[in-house]
C-alpha cells in the first residue's frame, strides 16, 4: 500500500463505511473509526465492536503494533463481522442446563462470508480489493 497521511486514510475510511452503510442496509447505524487516544497494548486489541443500544458500529483503521492505516480490505472483513451481528442478532440458548449467549453460530458466518462477497462486487467498494 502506498503511504497516505492519517488523515487522508480516515477520509477513505469514512467513504468506505458511507458506502458500506448502503450496500448492506444498515443506514440506521452510524460506522464510526475507533479512537485512538495512546498506544494500546497490541495483544489485546478490539478490530471493532457494536453497540446495539447506541447503534453503533467502531471500527479500528490503524495496525495495533505500528499504528499504521490498516489495508482495506481487512478494514471491511471486520465490518462484514460487525454488520453480520445486526443481521443474525445474538440469541440464548440452554446449553448442559446453562443458559448461554450465542454470538458466532454457523448461520452467523454464512452472513459474514455472504457480506464480504457484496462488498467485493460492489461497484465503488470493489476498487479498494485491489
Ligand atoms: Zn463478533
Amino acid at each position: 500500500m502506498e503511504k497516505i497521511s492519517n488523515e487522508e486514510h480516515i477520509k477513505a475510511c469514512l467513504e468506505i463505511f458511507d458506502r458500506v452503510e448502503k450496500v448492506l442496509k444498515v443506514k440506521k447505524w452510524q460506522i464510526l473509526p475507533m479512537q485512538r487516544k495512546a498506544l494500546k497494548n497490541p495483544k489485546s486489541c478490539t478490530l471493532g465492536y457494536i453497540n446495539f443500544k447506541t447503534r453503533k458500529i467502531v471500527i479500528d483503521v490503524f495496525t495495533p503494533a505500528r499504528a499504521q492505516p490498516k489495508a482495506y480490505p481487512s478494514i471491511m472483513a471486520t465490518l462484514a463481522h460487525e454488520v453480520a451481528h445486526i443481521q443474525k442478532p445474538p440469541y440464548r440458548s440452554r446449553y448442559k442446563g446453562h443458559m448461554i449467549n450465542r454470538q458466532h453460530y454457523p448461520a452467523f458466518y454464512k452472513q459474514v462470508t455472504r457480506n464480504v462477497k457484496k462488498l467485493k462486487k460492489d461497484k465503488e467498494l470493489k476498487e479498494y480489493f485491489r
